[in-house]
C-alpha cells in the first residue's frame, strides 16, 4: 500500500510526531502482535491496548525488528529515533478499524459479509471453494472475524482481487457499528443463528438488531426463512431466504437421503447430492447453493461442485509423531494468509525445534505465480524453516530452488521417494491443498495408539489465563503451576503456550518434571516445590529454583551450591501460615534469617505461602488470618535482610476471591484448566481438556442377561450395549461406574453398565441411535469433570490428573 501522509492523517485525525515525515509512505502489511516474525521497514505496526496487554511497550524491541512507523496513543512511550515515525491518536484500536475503512473504500469488487453464530466459517470456506474457478478471492484466514480480526483481514484486499469473503462476529451491543463500514458488504448472508453467545445481549431481539446492523446499507440479504429478521430489516435491504419446511420461499430444500431436492423461485426444480447430511450442514449447504444461485451461476455448476464440498477443519492439531516428530496437521487448505497463520502456530509451539514444512502448490488469489511463490519463499525464511518439501508441479516450477528445499510432483512420488524413517526429532508442519490429499502423509507420520485421546483446547488456556490476569493488576507477575504433567495435559505444550503470553514463572513440583522442561527448551523461570536432596545438583545445572522449607533443606541446598562456586542462586522461602504442610513456622525464622544473612550463595528471589481453604466461604476468618501472618512474617524477613523480594499468597481460588491480597505474584493452577471452584467463576472458564474414544462394539442382550465382571449388571429388558476401549487403567475411577456414571454418545447420556474394567467399559445405548466407531466423550464441555467429581465424592483435581500417560494428548488451536 502507498499512503498519502497527510490524507491518512486527516482521516484518523492523527497527529505525526518523529524524525523524518515523508510525503508518502508504502507499507505491505499491517501488524498488532509484537511477536509476530513477519515485521519489519514495510509493517505499520497498531499499539493497541488491552485488559492485560499494552502495545506500546515493546516499542523499543519493535524498532529492533525494522519497524519505523507506528500508530499509538500514549505519547509518553514513544521512543525518538531517526527515521521512526510515529502517528498519535486518541484511540489505536479505533484508529485500526478507521485506517481499515479507509482502504476498503478504494475497492470497488463485490464484497460478501457474513454473519450468525454457528456456521459463519464453514460457510465462508465453503464459498471460497465453489467461487474459486470464476474469482480472485480476498476472504479472512480461518476464523479472523473479532473487532481486530476484521480490518486485519480487510487490508489484505489488493488490486488483483475481484471479490471479498469476511466474516464477522460480535460479542456484545455497539460492536457491528464499528465492523459494518470496514466490510461494506454489498451482498449480506447470515448463517444459523442460535442462542449461544448470548451473554453479551439483553436479548434475542437485542442481539438480532446487533448482528443486522452490517447489513445497514446492503441491497440484499441471504438467509434462512424467519420472521425475525424480516422484522428488522433495513428498508434499502431485499432479503432472498431459504427454508427446509416451508415451500413459500425463494429456495425450498427437502432431503431424501443424500439428495436435497430443491425448489427455486416456486418453479425451477432440481436437485443436488451433499457429500454430507448432518443437520449443519445441509443449512450451510441450503446457504451457499441460494448464494450461488443469486450470483447467477448455472444450476449444473452448483450441482457439480456441492458435491465436491468438503469438511472444513477449523482447528490445527498438534499430534505425536513417529521417531520423536511432532505433526501439525492443516491438510485442508493452502492459501497464503493461512500458510502465515501456520506458520505463526509453529513458531509459537515449537520455537525451539528442527522445522519442517511440507508445502502443496499455494492457491493463487490472483497474483502471477512467480510472485506469489515469491512471497512464500520470503515467508519460510523468515520463519527459519530448516526444511521445506514442496509438492506439486506448480510449486515445482515456480519454488526456488533453495537448498532447504526438495521437491515431488505428486503427493504419491513423494511417498514412493521418501521412507517416513528419514524424519526424526522434528517439527512438521503439514499445509496442502485438499486435493494434494496430504491426510495420507499425516497418517504415515503419526504414531499410532488406540483411539483415546485427551484433546486439549490451547485457545481456551490462553482464554482462563486471561480472565485471571484481567483480576489483577497490570504489574501483578503471574506463576503458573504445571506440576504433575500439567494437571495431567501435558507440561511441555502448556509451557510453551505461557512462554509465549510472557509468565513469569512456572511451578512443578519435582526436579524431574522442571528438567524435561528446560530439556524441550523452555527457558522462562521455574521453581521447584518438593525438591528432594538428591536432585540439587542437576537443578542447579538445569537452572531451577527451589523453594526452601526447613533448616535442613536450606544447609543442604548451600553445600551444593558452594560446591559448584555459584552465586546469589535464586531461591524462594516458604513460610507456614496455616496449611501445615512445608515452611518455616514463625520460631523458626530467626534461625533462617542467621543462615540467610551470612552468606552470598543464594538469594531470596521470593518469600511465600499457601491458602489451604481459599475456596471455603465458611473459613474466611481463617484465610484472611493467614493472610495477616503472611504480611507480618514476609516483612519481618524483608527487613531482616533488607531486601525487595517477590511476595505471593494466592492459587486459583485466592484470585478469584481475594484479589486485594495479590501482592507481587499469583499462582494460577487449577483454573488455568478451566476449572473453578464458584459456580460464577467457572461460567466465565472456558473448557480445556476433552476425554474422548470411540464404540468398538454394539450388540444386543436379552432381558435377564448380564454385563461384566460379577455380573454387576442385569438387564431388565431388551438392551442394546457399546463396547468402549478405556478403563481404570485409563485413569476412569471404577468407582464412577457405580454411582450412577455415564458417557455421551450423540450428545446423550449412556449409563455405564456393570463394573468398570481395567481397559474397557460398557454403555447402555438402547435409547441411541449409534454404530462401531462413533465418538464417546469421557468427559468435557457437555461433561464436566465438576460432575463426575461430584458424584464420587472426589474433587475435579483428581479426576483430570488420573488421566493415564497412555491416553495420547492432542493440543489445538481453534
Ligand atoms: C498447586 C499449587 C497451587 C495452585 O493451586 P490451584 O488451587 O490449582 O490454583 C498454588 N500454590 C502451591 C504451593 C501449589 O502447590
Amino acid at each position: 500500500m502507498n499512503i498519502d501522509t497527510a490524507n491518512f492523517c486527516a482521516y484518523l485525525q492523527a497527529e505525526v510526531v518523529g524524525d523524518k515525515i515523508e510525503e508518502r509512505f508504502e507499507i505491505h502489511r499491517v501488524s498488532v502482535d509484537s511477536r509476530s516474525l513477519l515485521n519489519d521497514r514495510t509493517t505499520l505496526f497498531f499499539a493497541l491496548v488491552g485488559q492485560n496487554h499494552d502495545g506500546h511497550t515493546y516499542i523499543e524491541e519493535l524498532i529492533r525488528s525494522g519497524i519505523t512507523y507506528f500508530v499509538v496513543s500514549d505519547q509518553t512511550k514513544i521512543i525518538q529515533q531517526a527515521g521512526v515515525t510515529y502517528f498519535v491518536v486518541q484511540d489505536t484500536l479505533q484508529a485500526l478499524q478507521q485506517a481499515a475503512t479507509w482502504h476498503r473504500q478504494k475497492f470497488d469488487i463485490p464484497v460478501v459479509g457474513i454473519t450468525g453464530s454457528r456456521g459463519k466459517t464453514v460457510v465462508k470456506e465453503w464459498l471460497n471453494f465453489l467461487l474459486s474457478n470464476e474469482y480472485s478471492i480476498i476472504k479472512s484466514p480461518k476464523s479472523y472475524n473479532s473487532q481486530t480480526g476484521v480490518p486485519l483481514s480487510v487490508f489484505g484486499m489488493a488490486e488483483q482481487h475481484t471479490i471479498g469473503l469476511f466474516e464477522v462476529g460480535i460479542s456484545t451491543v455497539s460492536e457491528m457499528k464499528n465492523l459494518q463500514p470496514i466490510v461494506q458488504p454489498t451482498l449480506g448472508i447470515i448463517t444459523s443463528l442460535t442462542n449461544e453467545h448470548q451473554d453479551g445481549f439483553t436479548s434475542e431481539e437485542q442481539k438480532m438488531q446487533e448482528k443486522m446492523q452490517l447489513f445497514t446499507h446492503t441491497p440484499t440479504l441471504i438467509g434462512e426463512k424467519d420472521d425475525r429478521i424480516v422484522a428488522v430489516l433495513s428498508p434499502q435491504t431485499t432479503y432472498i431466504s431459504w427454508s427446509l419446511i416451508d415451500t413459500e420461499t425463494d429456495l425450498y430444500g427437502q432431503l431424501e437421503g443424500d439428495k436435497l431436492c430443491l425448489l427455486y423461485n416456486k418453479v425451477e426444480t432440481f436437485t443436488v447430492e451433499l457429500p454430507f447430511t448432518d443437520e449443519f450442514s445441509v443449512r450451510n449447504c441450503m446457504t451457499c447453493i441460494l448464494t450461488m444461485l443469486v450470483m447467477d451461476y448455472a444450476i449444473e455448476t452448483i450441482q457439480e461442485r456441492i458435491n465436491k464440498l468438503y469438511a472444513v477443519e477449523l482447528r490445527l492439531q498438534v499430534k505425536t509423531g513417529i521417531n520423536n516428530c511432532s505433526i501439525i496437521d492443516d491438510a485442508y487448505s493452502s492459501d497464503f494468509q493461512s500458510l502465515s497463520i501456520a506458520l505463526d502456530f509453529l513458531e509459537k509451539h515449537r520455537s525451539n525445534a528442527n522445522k519442517t514444512v511440507v508445502l502443496s502448490d499455494v492457491f493463487h488469489s490472483g497474483l502471477e505465480p512467480h510472485e506469489l511463490y515469491q512471497q512464500v519463499n520470503h515467508l519460510l525464511k523468515s520463519y527459519q524453516i530448516g526444511k521445506v518439501i514442496c509438492i506439486g508441479e506448480e510449486i515445482s516450477q515456480y519454488g526456488t530452488d533453495s537448498a532447504v528445499m526438495r521437491f515431488f510432483s505428486s503427493t504419491d512420488e513423494f511417498l514412493q521417494k521418501v521412507a517416513m524413517d528419514e524424519f526424526t526429532d522434528e517439527t512438521i508442519l503439514i499445509k496442502g491443498a485438499r486435493g494434494f490429499r496430504f491426510d495420507k502423509i499425516v497418517s504415515l507420520l503419526e504414531e499410532k495408539t488406540h483411539e483415546t485421546v485427551l484433546e486439549i483446547n490451547l485457545t481456551a488456556i490462553r482464554h482462563n489465563l486471561n480472565f485471571y490476569r484481567s483480576k489483577l493488576k497490570p504489574e501483578t507477575k503471574t506463576m503458573v503451576m504445571v506440576k504433575a504433567f500439567g494437571y495431567g495435559h501435558g507440561s511441555v505444550e502448556i509451557a510453551q503456550l505461557l512462554e509465549h503470553e510472557k509468565v513469569s514463572y512456572l511451578g512443578v513440583a519435582f526436579a524431574d518434571e522442571g528438567i524435561a522442561l528446560r530439556k524441550a527448551g523452555i527457558k522462562t523461570n521455574i521453581m521447584v516445590m518438593n525438591p528432594e536432596i538428591s536432585a540439587f545438583s542437576a537443578m542447579l545445572a538445569y537452572d531451577l529454583e527451589p523453594e526452601i522449607y526447613s533448616i535442613r533443606e536450606l544447609k543442604a541446598f548451600l553445600q551444593v551450591v558452594r560446591e559448584k562456586n555459584a552465586y546469589q542462586y535464586p531461591i524462594h522461602i516458604k513460610v507456614e501460615t496455616g496449611m501445615h504442610r512445608h515452611g518455616f513456622l514463625t520460631h523458626e525464622l530467626d534461625e533462617l534469617l542467621a543462615i540467610l544473612k551470612h552468606t552470598n550463595s543464594v538469594e531470596v528471589k521470593s518469600i511465600f505461602s499457601h491458602l489451604s481453604s481459599s475456596d471455603m466461604e465458611v473459613y474466611q476468618d481463617f484465610t484472611l488470618g493467614q493472610m495477616e501472618l503472611f504480611e507480618k512474617n514476609s516483612t519481618y524477613i524483608k527487613e531482616q535482610l533488607q531486601i525487595q523480594p517477590i511476595r505471593h499468597i494466592l492459587n486459583t481460588s485466592g484470585i478469584y476471591k481475594y484479589a486485594a491480597y495479590q501482592m507481587d505474584m499469583v499462582r494460577l493452577g487449577i483454573g488455568l484448566y478451566g476449572i473453578g471452584n464458584d459456580k460464577e467463576e467457572m461460567k466465565q472458564l472456558r473448557n480445556v481438556g476433552t476425554l474422548k474414544t470411540r464404540i468398538m462394539q454394539v450388540k444386543e442382550i436379552e432381558a435377564a442377561e448380564s454385563v461384566g465382571y460379577g455380573r454387576r449388571f442385569r438387564a431388565a429388558r431388551p438392551t442394546k450395549v457399546a463396547t468402549v476401549p478405556i478403563g481404570y487403567a485409563d485413569g476412569i475411577h471404577r468407582v464412577w461406574g457405580s454411582n450412577g456414571g455415564y458417557v455421551l454418545v450423540q450428545n446423550k447420556k449412556a449409563p455405564i453398565t456393570g463394573s468398570i474394567c481395567m481397559d474397557m467399559l460398557m454403555v447402555d445405548v438402547t435409547a441411541i441411535e449409534c454404530k462401531e466407531g462413533d465418538e464417546v466423550i469421557i468427559f468435557g464441555e457437555d461433561l464436566p469433570t465438576t460432575v463426575i467429581a461430584d458424584a464420587i465424592h472426589t474433587i475435579p483435581y483428581e479426576i483430570i490428573t488420573s488421566v493415564s500417560q497412555r491416553v495420547k494428548r492432542i493440543f489445538f488451536e481453534e
